[in-house]
């Protein structure tokens, strides 16, 4: 049994304010983070400031957007602060406060968690795609991922010193943008334990995967089931619909019906098709789960000088400047 586990969050609450720089700026300066891509450039130097809309302070939390930092209401921090070796800091309110809260500051390692081969692949087998430069700030970004879907760490002995701990990769699409995050098993059992509503504590496969026998991962990823609404994927959320789609298993009739004639449109026209019309069809394969097709279709459509196909790829993270 590994001494680190996955403090999976079943759900998160409370809003960062203010919602135009998703929380950032209050937590790293107007100039501390990329407005591209959403990593930061520096250390954490403020507060997470919190909007106390549907937000009970109690056990601890996740909150939304930031999906590397934990919360915790007071009691509940001064217990595994005297337990634990982790950096808390102040969560601040937005307008009156609901009671005190503290963030979990999580440091990262310098050496890397992952083999870039292994993550590329792992990536494309699930997104068709490993990953993307952002053109602003030169971060990469690989695409989202999580324990389960992850290749083994190159090295468990880097997280020795740590409680709580996070990859120095960087993890996302669009808009989001998060790192792997290991605690140690204590302190993920006192968490999940302070608050059964939030957490559960989970295996990591990844740490024990080196191990002889212990096999193919598998992945406990719930399936679910999105619809998604035409025309409905914001910049905002394009990741989140992205990451949706992909674990949603079976594309539907529609987006498969559309491939078809997507495939039977570009044989046609020896290439010569409608970028645009490509475009559009791309839309109902990816509305509907064709994902990896969707994207394919949309890059042609893109490199015969489809506007509405370069919209589609910057609106959901791709389409930058890694091709
Ligand atoms: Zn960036």
């Amino acid at each position: 049994m590994s001494d680190f586990v996955d403090l999976f969050a079943k759900r998160n609450r409370g809003w960062p304010w203010p919602e135009r720089s998703f929380g950032l700026t209050p937590m790293y300066g107007e100039d501390g983070w990329c407005h591209a891509c959403g990593v930061p450039s520096r250390q954490q130097q403020g507060s997470l400031i919190l909007q106390q809309r549907g937000l009970t302070v109690s056990g601890a939390w996740m909150p939304n957007w930031r999906f590397d930092t934990l919360c915790m209401a007071r009691d509940v921090a001064e217990e595994v602060s005297s337990r634990f070796d982790i950096e808390t800091r102040e969560v601040k309110w937005a307008r009156s406060s609901p009671g005190d809260a503290v963030q979990i500051v999580i440091p990262s390692t310098t050496e890397k968690w992952f083999e870039g081969e292994a993550l590329a692949a792992n990536a494309i087998g699930l997104h068709g795609k490993a990953g993307a430069v952002c053109g602003t700030c030169g971060i990469w970004r690989w695409m989202p991922l999580w324990w389960g879907k992850l290749p083994p760490l190159v090295d468990t002995s880097i997280l020795g010193g740590y409680d709580i701990v996070a990859s120095p990769e960087w993890f996302g699409a669009g808009w989001k943008a998060f790192r792997q995050v290991l605690v140690r098993r204590e302190l993920a059992e006192a968490l999940a334990t302070a608050s059964p509503r939030d957490f559960a504590v989970k295996e990591v496969s990844e740490l024990t995967a080196g191990v002889a026998g212990a096999g193919q991962q598998q992945s406990d990823v719930p399936r679910r089931s999105v619809s998604v609404p035409a025309g409905a994927v914001s910049e905002v959320f394009g990741a989140e619909l992205l990451t949706a789609s992909a674990v949603q298993g079976a594309p539907s009739p529609d987006a498969r019906r559309a491939a078809e004639h997507a495939r039977a449109m570009l044989q046609r026209s020896n290439g010569q098709a409608s970028a645009d019309a490509l475009a559009e069809v791309a839309r109902t394969m990816f509305d509907g789960g064709e994902i990896a097709e969707a994207l394919s279709l949309w890059q042609q459509a893109e490199a015969h000088g489809s506007v509405a196909a370069h919209r589609a790829l910057r609106s959901i993270g791709y389409g930058e400047s890694d091709r």
